[in-house]
């Protein structure tokens, strides 16, 4: 039965129909002149953008060859004692991520104990920074894959320092792969036991020497997050590190240990010019809604923020996505 339109809604559909004028019109003129994407930079300072410069870096990957320098220093962070008397063993702390937590792990007032594979030279620079923030540093050269040297790892940071409040679980090993035909299982195997079978030792070595109050950081990924079609080993294990967080978090609830993840977005350091193509390199990050890769300083925060008791003692078990894009899942 068509019903009779009350007075009134002509003037309705009139208005509507105006509005939809007006803005069909302003979205002509923009399509027009539409302005370039340009990367969105929300710091104090300005970070590097794209095109970043082509290279190919060999395994493990060294910072000090890279060319443009990751950031990590942090300048415009202040620290304020929130970590003040603690200790923190970082796992892949000699360069990218883990050396920029470890200089602000240090800024805040904790010691630090760094766990590398053999790049001796990022470990040594890393040391200098974590010693001008007036903290003591010890690097540990070795294998995550070894449940022994974990133990030994655990066993000399706490003979060092004499504690052991913070362990964040960082050391990874990634390569692409066109599709899983090559992924042999001697590639599995490594990309399984260093992502993930390392935090589980690392935790394990470590857990006798937490107490109330003491934090687990696990380094997951936004492609554990998302998937990622040419990381199908690496992106498991992210996807696992994650699963991982939130189980071990309740699993120590009742011993009054927080356990907690970060997934970055793609970030600047060794780990990728030693992976991709040096073209591909140039374009790192840029399919960000932000429009280029983070910078090592613009993740360590999140790192102090899950770490200091005064800041996240209510939180735990959550994976902190810190990607450059919105509403990351
Ligand atoms: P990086 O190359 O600086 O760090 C990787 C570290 O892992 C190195 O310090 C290396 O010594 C260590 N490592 C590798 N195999 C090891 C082993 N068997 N035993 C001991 N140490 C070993 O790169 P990064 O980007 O700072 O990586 C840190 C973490 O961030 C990783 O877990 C990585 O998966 C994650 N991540 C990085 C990105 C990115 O775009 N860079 C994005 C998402 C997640």
């Amino acid at each position: 039965m068509a019903s009779k339109k009350k007075p009134g809604t002509r003037a309705v559909v009139e208005k509507q129909r105006t509005i939809q004028r007006e803005q069909d019109a302003k979205d002509r003129s923009k399509a027009k002149g539409k302005p370039r994407k340009s990367p969105m930079q929300a710091g104090h300072h300005e970070e590097p953008r794209n095109p970043l410069p082509q290279q190919h870096l060999r395994k493990p990957g060294i910072e000090a060859e890279m060319e443009l320098r990751p950031r990590f220093r942090a300048p415009d962070y202040r620290g304020s004692g929130k970590l003040q008397g603690m200790t923190a063993l970082i796992t892949g702390g000699d360069s990218g991520i883990g050396r920029s937590v470890a200089v602000l792990f240090a800024r805040e007032g904790a010691d630090v104990a760094i766990v590398y594979l053999d790049e001796h030279e990022d470990a040594k620079e890393t040391h200098k920074h974590v010693q001008n923030e007036g903290q003591r540093c010890l690097l540990i050269a070795g294998d995550v894959r070894d449940a022994a040297f974990c133990r030994k790892a655990v066993q000399k940071t706490v003979k060092t320092f004499g504690r052991l409040d913070l362990l964040v679980n960082n050391a990874a090993f990634q390569m692409h792969a066109a599709g899983i035909e090559d992924l042999s299982d001697e590639r599995l195997e490594l990309t399984l036991q260093t992502n993930i079978g390392g935090y589980f030792r690392m935790t394990r070595a470590a857990l006798p020497h937490l107490k109330e109050g003491a934090s687990i950081i696990n380094t997951g990924s936004v492609t554990g997050l998302e998937g990622s079609g040419h990381l199908l080993d690496y992106a498991s294990t992210k996807g696992a590190i994650h699963a991982f967080t939130k189980s071990l978090a309740s699993n120590l609830l009742p011993k009054g240990i927080r356990v907690n993840a970060v997934a970055p977005g793609p970030v600047w350091t060794p780990l990728n010019p030693a992976d991709q193509q040096p073209e591909q390199i140039a374009h790192f990050g840029e399919k960000t809604d932000m429009g280029r890769p983070a910078q090592p300083e613009e993740l360590s925060p999140a790192y102090v923020f899950l770490a200091a008791p005064c800041c996240s003692s209510y939180i735990t078990g959550i994976v902190l996505p810190v990607t450059g894009s919105v509403g990351a899942i």
